[in-house]
């Protein structure tokens, strides 16, 4: 938090100023500090934004309890006697509060450390490069614009906070629901979705696409809605909500469904998922003719907007909404300003992870994008079972590791399903990104026994070498 005692005057210049402090923000701030350039942090809230406080930790830290509760519930598979008793929301609360305080502890000790400058309170953009937080104007050299995403909703659905709900209301509950409806089967959707079903919850997702995951590879969709539909949650695609109601209970969801069948369904919570947009509202970028669309800033590869010094970063960029990418291109920023020569953030190797139970990884092109890219015979692809994975066999999941490669050449996207199978998307990242083939892979060694092996497993079987997969 700023200390007033140190707030900058009134006209104090920055090298580098910075509307926003949630993982776009404040990577660049950290990093350009570290290359000596004098830098002003303006945030409203707390430093840190989304990530921190409201989205990847605190959702990850629900989804660990909800593990935690799974295993317990499990636990006679595995020879264990353990009874679920039930879950303790205000325990939950205080472990996931509890880890997102001493991050936030330790990243403002960081920013201090780095002798960056906090500043508190809501800025408005009020010139060039110029930006105003209750009645003080800051300048800088350099203005980079990372001021974030909102949670979105539909037309005419009321968010109240009690009934219908946003993510960030969702992750301040203080009892588990008797059951929800989640609207939107995106990455957000499926997690909370998951968590509330280990949990104990009657989950029902209600998703206007075809498949849930839509953004993933079709194999990875049918892989999790075969996995949700056996843990009992429900699920409704190609089906728009077509108003909501409060009731005495809860809410009621009315459905209409692509081929016109309607329906409604009762829940006590309402779960609006539908997707983040950028917040750029009011902030004054339109005003000063920062170039825009539907929204969102528009910056090319080294984050520059329109306007002569003044950069972009994070969620209010077209692309992926994921705070790794928001990180990378801070960073990207912060060096490019300091006159060093980085490399673009590389958007097509960005991994994603959804973090539900089963997990969902994957990295690069799926198979029906790399087919429109390269041909559909210069594609080739292979499925690599979990079921051979001794692993993956040890922790009872199940799933898959699917390979995209262009024929004779480099593997273009690693798709996988399972369990655990978030931390393999490190080494996918670096296949695809360094555009390997399968037999450069085929060398390395995958310690045993890990899910790691899959990956390993997988790339063999497409170099025509499988060791342990049948056929
Ligand atoms: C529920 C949920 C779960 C998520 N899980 C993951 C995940 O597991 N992995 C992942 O990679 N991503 C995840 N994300 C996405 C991730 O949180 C975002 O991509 C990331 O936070 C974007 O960073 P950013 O810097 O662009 O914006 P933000 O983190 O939103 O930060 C913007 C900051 O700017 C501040 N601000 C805005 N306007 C002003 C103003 N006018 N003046 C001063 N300050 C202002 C805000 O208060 C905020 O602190 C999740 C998001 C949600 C909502």
């Amino acid at each position: 938090m700023a200390d007033p005692g140190h707030a900058p005057a009134h006209g104090t210049e920055f090298d580098v100023l910075i509307l926003g402090a949630g993982s776009g923000g404040y990577a660049c701030a950290l990093r350009a500090a570290q290359l000596g350039l004098s830098v002003g942090l303006v945030e409203a809230d707390k430093v840190g934004g989304t990530c921190l406080h409201v989205g990847c930790i605190p959702t990850k830290a629900l989804l660990h309890a909800a593990e935690v509760a799974d295993s317990a519930r499990e636990s006679e598979r595995f020879g264990v006697r353990a009874t679920l008793e039930g879950i303790d929301m205000a325990g939950v609360n205080s472990y996931k509060d509890g880890v997102v305080a001493r991050l936030h502890k330790g990243l403002t000790g960081l920013v201090k450390g780095r002798g960056i400058t906090v500043i508190e309170g809501r800025g408005t953009l009020t010139g060039p490069r110029e930006v105003t937080v209750v009645g003080t104007a800051y300048s800088g050299r350099h203005l980079v614009l990372a001021s974030g995403s909102y949670a979105r909703t539909l037309p005419g659905l009321e968010v109240d906070g009690e009934r219908v709900l946003t993510s960030e209301h969702a992750l301040r509950l203080e009892h588990v629901p008797a059951s929800v409806v989640v609207l939107g089967g995106g990455v957000i959707g499926c997690e909370f979705a998951s968590v509330w079903r280990s949990f104990g919850a009657e989950v029902t997702i209600v998703e206007a696409l075809p498949r849930l995951v839509a953004a993933e590879d079709p194999a990875s969709s049918k892989a999790l809605e075969r996995a949700f539909r056996k843990r009992g949650i429900a699920f409704r695609t190609a089906t728009r909500s077509t108003g909501v109601e409060r009731t005495e209970t809860g809410v009621r969801v009315d459905i209409e469904d692509d081929k016109g069948g309607t329906g409604s369904i009762e829940a006590e919570l309402l779960l609006v998922a539908v997707g983040r947009g950028p917040a750029t509202d009011g902030l004054g970028y339109a005003e000063q003719g920062v170039a825009m669309e539907r929204g969102f800033v528009l910056a090319d590869e080294h984050g520059r907007t329109n306007l002569e010094g003044v950069y972009a970063v994070g969620d209010i960029v077209p692309g992926l909404q994921l705070a790794h990418r928001g990180f990378q291109q801070g960073v990207h920023v912060a060096e490019h300003i300091a006159g060093l020569d980085p490399v673009p953030v590389p958007e097509s190797s960005i991994p994603r992870v959804t973090y539900s139970h089963p997990e969902i990884a994957s990295v690069g092109l799926d198979e029906e994008t790399a087919r429109s890219t390269y041909g559909a015979d210069a594609v080739e692809t292979l499925t690599y079972d979990l079921g051979g994975n001794g692993k993956s066999q040890i922790v009872q999941t199940q799933g898959f590791v699917k390979l995209v490669r262009q024929v004779d050449g480099p593997v273009l996207g690693v798709h996988m399903v399972g369990d655990r199978v978030g931390e393999l998307i490190g080494e996918a990242q670096l296949i695809c990104a360094w555009e390997a083939h399968p037999e450069d892979v085929t060398p390395l060694l995958h310690a045993h026994p890990t899910q790691n092996e899959a990956l390993g497993e997988a790339h063999l079987a497409l170099a025509g070498k499988a060791l342990h997969a049948h056929g």
